[in-house]
């Protein structure tokens, strides 16, 4: 990629533009990190640039952005460099995007249209030497680098202001580098937050979901917590806090303080929904908080959380599946306590929920956050590897078709039956379809 990402910038050279790397990749590249992409900012303007090269994508051009994919790869191919006319972006009413972008001759002003110092770099990958002799920082980025600071370029207030999102940008960068964020910066995040639903539910959410599968997700959720912006979108994960437990199940404190906990545990690059499933599953415990005679109980605690977070999902805008599984995440949660004691054929049905592995690391994550048993996620895995394939799913025994050739009408009773038939099946009981339908016959008679 970043061989590609060079060329470009040559030939852009070579045309007798200015070009160099911008933004996030020189940031990376400084802190040692992998870069995810690379971009270039170029004075050459967006019809230019694709009379230069042979194959571009315009998918950004009234932002002034080209796509450029290496010699032979697509538009969606990983190492596509994203090439952008250098631009001052002139007022933004709306507090989400400008209202007109000014393309501009001056690679100075078009860092400084951009949010945090820290991603305001310019980096002359044709120079030889030293990062420092490539790296060019009109703003004060390196020093800011070097110290773990996320600061705003220009004033605060403004900047945050022109586009809410980045309040939550300052919170998702400080916490993914283990930065501090500057103590004005700070200040406005916090003023403004109340202002955060003038930006996109999806833009929202997909901030929030790189904060939680990008590593450091507490950090990142404490600072949520501690800006306010945590309060304004998603309140239900708020109400958590001083919310108390039993100690006996949970030592290790109130419910947000187990929450953060699980967080804490998150591995960088895990699953969009193992990340939600850990963030809300115990969404529904403080509405149901209630101090019994014997202790503190949260009674149907799953059923409520469960509809609190499929309203959240829908809010956020969250796609059907994934929604589907961060339900089902829920849903199941509590059921590890309950498998020692479950038929084979419940047992089966649980072993073999889609994903199950994320069920199953979950489990891991709410154990290790509270009472850091892991015998029942133990106890699973052994029945995981135990059971082959062909005994958790095995090839039914009997079909519709079958109950319809013996006599039976088709109706809602089939699925009964052959639901019987199938847990008949998977307990060890049934193993032909003769069998199966001499069962059926007597336990359903026609
Ligand atoms: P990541 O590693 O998460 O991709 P990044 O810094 O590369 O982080 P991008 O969203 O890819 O972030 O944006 C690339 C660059 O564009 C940023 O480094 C920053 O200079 C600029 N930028 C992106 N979003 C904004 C914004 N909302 N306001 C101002 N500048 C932005
Ligand atoms: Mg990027």
């Amino acid at each position: 990629m970043k061989p590609h990402a060079i060329s470009i910038v040559r030939t852009l050279r070579e045309a007798g533009y200015q070009s160099y790397f911008v933004g996030g990749c020189v940031r990376d590249l400084i802190v040692g990190r992998e870069p995810a992409d690379y971009d270039v900012a170029t004075n050459a303007t967006p019809s230019e640039v694709m009379r230069l090269f042979p194959v571009t994508f315009a998918v950004g051009a009234q932002f002034g952005v080209v796509l450029v994919p290496p010699p032979n790869g697509g538009r969606d191919d990983s190492r596509v460099v994203e090439v952008a006319t250098f631009r001052s972006d002139v007022s933004y009413s709306d507090g989400r995007r400008p209202d007109e972008v000014r393309y501009s001759q001056d690679a100075r002003e078009d860092v400084e249209r951009r949010d945090f110092t820290i991603n305001g770099l310019l980096l002359d990958p044709l120079k030889l030497g030293s990062l420092e002799d490539e790296v060019i920082d009109f703003v004060g980025g390196r020093k800011d680098i070097a110290a773990k600071i996320i600061r705003t370029i220009g004033d605060p207030e403004l900047r945050l202001t022109e586009d809410k999102l980045r309040l939550l940008r300052a919170v998702r960068f400080a916490a993914r580098f283990d930065y501090e964020i500057e103590p004005r910066t700070f200040a406005a995040v916090c003023r403004l937050a109340p202002v955060i639903h003038q930006v996109s539910r999806e833009r929202v959410a997909d901030e929030l979901t790189k904060m939680l599968t990008e590593g450091r997700a507490r950090r990142a959720f404490e600072l949520l917590d501690s800006s306010g912006l945590l309060h304004e979108v998603l309140p239900e994960i708020s109400a958590m806090k001083g919310v108390a437990q039993p100690p006996q199940y949970h030592p290790e404190g109130d419910v947000w303080t187990h929450t953060l906990k699980l967080l804490e545990n998150l591995p960088q690059g895990c699953s969009r929904t193992l990340a939600w499933g850990a963030l809300l599953h115990d969404v529904g415990k403080p509405p149901t908080f209630r101090v019994a005679p014997d202790r503190i109980r949260f009674d149907r605690h799953v059923d409520v959380g469960v509809k609190m977070a499929e309203e959240i999902c829908k809010r956020l805008r969250l796609s059907n599946a994934d929604t589907e599984q961060i339900l089902s995440l829920i849903h199941h949660h509590m059921q590890f306590a309950d498998m020692p004691r479950m038929k084979e054929s419940t047992l089966k049905r649980f072993l073999r929920l889609p994903q199950f592995e994320e069920h199953l690391e979950q489990h891991r994550l709410d154990c290790l956050a509270s009472h850091r048993d892991l015998a029942l996620y133990e106890f699973a895995r052994e029945k995981l590897a135990a059971t082959p394939e062909e005994k958790m799913r095995p090839a039914p025994l009997l079909t519709g078709d079958d109950l319809i050739q013996h006599g039976y009408g088709p109706g809602p009773r089939f699925k009964e039956i052959l639901s019987a038939v199938e847990d008949a099946q998977l307990e060890g009981r049934l193993h032909s379809k003769e069998e199966a339908l001499a069962w059926a016959q007597a336990e359903f008679p026609v």
